[in-house]
């Protein structure tokens, strides 16, 4: 049975939500669910993977049942990982070899991975109370990250939740995959589709338009 803290596995433990966080209670009793399914997976709030020293931050929506809540890091184990992963590799943002797996030695070099919500939602869907709850661990990690000059938003959830930390009205600001926005501060926002297995086989996102999205944010 895994039982780390998340600070434990985060290049940002003061910014981490402890193992057992009470805040949602929707989400706490599917963790619970999930802990007696399976107690050998992670279950817990995933934390940030990534570089400490990181300009670029890909912002998620939550963890995958089978991805990020079984294994304990961010898209590692499911069908959107395999995209992502892929895309930070083709762009000199990791080194070594994706897996599928936290041990397998992947580093990001100038990325960092958040999500908007770092505990599994239900049906994959997160509910605005849950968004603003967590969004003091975003909002803590993007205060512990110096460097920080860009972030791609992987869907409107992320999206809503950045343009909200930074206090950016809604409507002067619209989700659209490649849009790019100004966030007060002088901070990049640039959209993309979550890289989800339905956005990608209903191709509403390929491997195109997703590298589209980190070229531009390469060359801004
Ligand atoms: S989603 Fe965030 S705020 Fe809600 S219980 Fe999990 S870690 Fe805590």
């Amino acid at each position: 049975m895994i039982l780390a803290e998340p600070a434990d596995r985060s290049p940002l433990p003061e910014a981490e939500a402890p193992r057992d966080c009470p805040l949602c209670a929707r989400l706490v009793a599917f963790r619970h669910e999930c802990r007696a399914e399976h107690p050998a997976w992670w279950n817990a709030p995933v934390p940030v993977f990534g570089d400490p020293a990181a300009w670029l931050a890909i912002v998620g929506l939550a963890p995958g049942k089978h991805g990020a809540n079984r294994t304990g890091r961010p898209f590692t184990g499911d069908y959107a990982g395999e995209l992502l992963y892929a895309t930070l590799l083709k762009f000199g943002l990791a080194e070594g070899e994706y897996r599928a797996d936290p041990t397998d030695g992947l580093r990001l070099k100038g990325a960092v991975i958040l999500n908007a919500v770092k505990c599994l939602p239900p049906q994959n869907k997160t509910l605005p109370h849950e968004e603003a709850n967590c969004r003091r661990f975003l909002m803590a990690s993007i205060a512990s990250l110096p460097a920080l000059t860009t972030f791609i938003a992987l869907g409107k959830v992320a999206h809503d939740s950045l343009c909200r930390a930074f206090e950016l009205p809604l409507a002067k600001a619209r989700f659209a995959h490649g849009a790019e926005h100004v966030l007060p501060g002088g901070k990049r926002l640039i959209d993309s589709y979550h890289c989800s297995r339905y956005n990608q086989n209903t191709r509403c996102l390929d491997a195109a338009m997703f590298e589209a999205v980190f070229g531009q944010a390469l060359n801004g």
